[in-house]
């Protein structure tokens, strides 16, 4: 193996760099040439590509979002996109491709596989929805983002008691919800996996009430709907004001946490292992603090899973 590529895809998320820095650097190590691609599959089929250099992914470990920056393509969805970046693979003489991003990313990467390309996909997402990686990157970075934001949530709602909402992202995942709300102590969690009757959690509301609550934080996560809309049917229902905080992309940002950029480096140079074995179509992950690899058909066939008993626990201790 003498030339290898790496592109970040899909949404950012805190610690692809530290990602894209420990493939550059664990391939150098094994005298493999690194190139990078800038936008994602984008820039692949566009040739934006260049070779990186030791001092290349210099000064980025501890810095948010993607160095060599993400995009969506719809046009390399089609047989001639995935053609157009083949070619360009060839042109420049690379012979396998670590892909950084989330379950669409790997949807490509699997395509370039089908076509004889060898890739490795490493997880990064901030929504925690891959099978196959207790985490991934980013996912630890966004969680005290979201933690520090309910912690501050908290004064204002103990000072003023009032109910507040906030809403979180992690598309039609309930993990970043559910463990900022343990963590911070939120009365409600309201996520995709569970099927909670509306008149449950307002149930919960009335009785924190009744035993003399003022305050209360509703941690809702986004896949579950929109925060002013339940606001609103929480009004309607009960006649309880509640407040509503949309974090937003701030939930995407800042510079990863130590979890994450460990995460990133490990997984980021197993992927180049697993290139110079000659394996190709799989994803990388951590499960029990030991790095596994799986194959990527499985992984985009499978479901992430929600830790039931956490979910459960949270109830218990927010009685
Ligand atoms: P995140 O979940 O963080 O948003 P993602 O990787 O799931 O990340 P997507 O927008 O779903 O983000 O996918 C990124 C890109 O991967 C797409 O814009 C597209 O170029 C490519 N891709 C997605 N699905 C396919 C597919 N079925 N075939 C080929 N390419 C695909």
């Amino acid at each position: 193996l003498k030339k290898i590529g790496v592109l970040t895809s899909g949404g950012d998320a805190p610690g692809m760099n530290a990602a894209i820095r420990a493939v550059v650097r664990k391939a150098i190590y094994h005298n493999i040439e690194v190139y990078g691609i800038r936008y994602g599959y984008q820039g692949l089929m566009e040739g934006n590509i260049k070779k990186m250099d030791l001092g290349s992914v210099g000064d980025i470990i501890h810095r948010g979002g993607t160095i060599l920056a993400t995009a969506r393509s719809q046009e390399f969805k089609t047989e001639e996109g995935q053609q157009r970046a083949i070619e360009q693979l060839n042109k420049w003489g690379i012979e396998g491709l670590v892909v950084i991003g989330g379950d669409g990313s790997f949807r490509g990467a699997q395509k370039l596989t089908s076509r004889g390309f060898p890739c490795i996909g490493v997880p990064g997402t901030i929504d925690n929805d891959i099978p196959g990686t207790d985490f991934t990157i980013g996912f630890d970075t966004s969680l005290n983002t979201v933690l520090e934001a309910i912690d501050k949530v908290r004064d204002t709602a103990t000072s003023h008691e009032r109910t507040y909402i906030i809403e979180t992202m992690g598309r039609n995942a309930g993990d970043l919800a559910l463990w900022a709300g343990l963590a911070g102590g939120a009365e409600s969690i309201i996520i995709p996996e569970v099927d909670e009757e509306f008149s449950n959690i307002i149930h919960r509301l009335e009785r924190s009430r009744e035993r003399g609550k003022r305050h209360s934080i509703i941690v809702l996560a986004e896949g579950v709907g929109n925060a002013f809309e339940f606001s609103e049917r929480i009004k309607k229902e009960t006649g309880i004001e509640t407040r509503v905080t949309v974090l937003g992309y701030i939930q995407r940002g800042g510079s990863p946490t130590a979890q994450d950029r460990v995460l990133a480096s490990r997984l980021g140079a197993r992927a180049v292992e697993l290139l110079i074995e000659n394996k190709s179509d799989r994803m990388v992950g951590i499960r029990n603090n030991e790095i596994v690899d799986n194959d990527i058909d499985d992984i985009l066939s499978g479901k992430h899973h929600l830790n039931k008993g956490m979910y459960n626990l949270s109830k218990e201790l927010s009685i």
